[in-house]
């Protein structure tokens, strides 16, 4: 080995490969509108160096696939909050299974079906005041959601978990909560409505399932960069090597412990923007 060589122990040590693991509303799509335009330039950085950007959502797998059309994007994605993680044909080699579904995806399963869900919520309507998304019409859930109608169908396809509309006060929440628990589910809060899912279903989880099947097809371990706006992100970000926490002006950032957490000035896709291109500076990935 030469002194030249010496200068330099990224040779010998190249960076880890990089994995973009992203929450939907509130980081990369607009709170309000829905939007990811304020973060093209930092999507199109990372497809062009190969970087995978892997939605970790609430959303079901109805909502996920228009939304990668509209994204151009092919790469894994996370469902019902990591109920199911959805992964492309290339990934069968990491996979026990050898069934893909009609559209050319392996669905690995986390979470627990709905039916288990709708068996455990039918006793405790009795004694609580909620509402759920399959009680609803299509019409009430456009109501309750403002989704378009075709995005509300889509938000309906749920296969994994149950959103509900809370009208009971806190108290008998913790005690709904408590009753889910002792039946090997948990309940998350996204936003304005109450997520009901398998207690094995978590984003964290999701991320490190995902981190694993990369280390399989890289024969490295990833560099995890994880982003996201709320406490029902907490899991993600805390399980990623770069946890990125995304403002938004309609609460305060989540407490996060991670080896890096770093804050974003601007709320929504701005935000998503900002820091991945500051990030893919700092880590040498070209511009
Ligand atoms: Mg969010």
């Amino acid at each position: 080995m030469t002194d030249n060589q010496e200068l330099h122990p990224s040779d010998t040590h190249p960076q880890p490969r990089l994995l973009i693991v992203t929450d939907l509303d509130g980081t990369l799509l607009d709170h309000h509108s829905y939007s990811f335009s304020a973060a093209l330039p930092a999507l199109a950085r990372a497809a062009a160096a190969a970087i995978p950007v892997i939605p970790n959502t609430s959303k079901t797998r109805a909502e996920l696939l228009a939304l990668r059309r509209a994204l151009g994007n092919d790469d894994p994605f996370v469902v019902e909050n990591g109920s199911a993680i959805c992964l492309p044909a290339a990934f069968r080699p990491q996979l026990d299974s050898t069934r893909s579904d009609s559209d050319g995806l392996i669905e690995l399963r986390l979470g627990v079906e709905l039916e288990r869900i709708h068996t455990v919520l039918a006793p405790l309507r009795e004694r609580f005041d909620f509402s759920c998304f399959s009680d609803w019409t299509l019409e009430e859930l456009i109501a309750h959601t403002g989704l378009s109608p075709a995005a509300a169908q889509a938000a309906r396809e749920r296969r994994y978990s149950e959103a509900l509309l809370w009208r009971d006060d806190a108290g008998a929440r913790a005690s709904f909560i408590a009753r889910l628990d002792s039946a090997g589910l948990h309940a998350l809060q996204g936003g304005r409505f109450l997520s009901v899912l398998g207690a094995e279903a978590d984003k964290g989880r999701a991320l490190q399932r995902l981190r694993e099947l990369y280390r399989q097809r890289w024969g490295s371990v990833p560099c995890v960069i994880a982003l996201g706006d709320s406490g029902n992100d907490v899991a993600m970000l805390e399980a990623a090597d770069i946890a990125v926490v995304i403002a938004n002006p309609h609460h305060p950032p989540p407490t996060v412990a991670a080896p890096e957490v770093i804050y974003s000035r601007q709320p929504g896709p701005a935000g998503w923007n900002e820091t991945i291109q500051a990030l893919l500076d700092r880590l040498g990935v070209p511009g």
